[in-house]
């Protein structure tokens, strides 16, 4: 069971994605939210048993991209594993967020079954 941080600067978005991981059956034993990488990086300060980030890439104040690098300088990619969440037509920032040390990501819009296939070598 893996407690998962969902970094989105769309409240209804990471409703959408709380509602998706509970549709895909995956073991998530709680979920936490953040709206940009500043309060995510916060909320992993408070709680160091993450086990899973998903992140947007696009965010005010401190973005995904941006985000995934400075998790890195802390925890590395097999101990905590990131997903990035990105829109169709972004390949150039994918690259980026991967390079920066993203274990995957999942395509919106995506469904139960895309978002099991992302997650499921990470949480089962
Ligand atoms: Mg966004």
């Amino acid at each position: 069971m893996a407690k998962v941080l969902i970094v989105d600067d769309s409240a209804t978005m990471r409703k959408i994605i709380m509602r998706v991981l509970r549709q895909a059956e995956l073991k998530v034993e709680d979920v936490l939210e953040a709206g940009n990488g500043i309060e995510g990086l916060a909320a992993l300060g408070k709680a160091p048993d993450i086990g899973l980030i998903l992140s947007d890439v696009n965010m005010p104040q401190m973005n995904g991209l941006e985000f995934v690098k400075k998790v890195r300088e802390a925890h590395p990619k097999e101990k905590l594993p990131m997903v990035m969440i990105t829109t169709e037509g972004g390949e150039a920032m994918v690259q980026q967020a991967m390079s920066n040390g993203a274990n995957g990501y999942v395509t919106k819009p995506f469904t139960p079954e895309s978002i099991r296939t992302a997650l499921a070598g990470f949480i089962g």
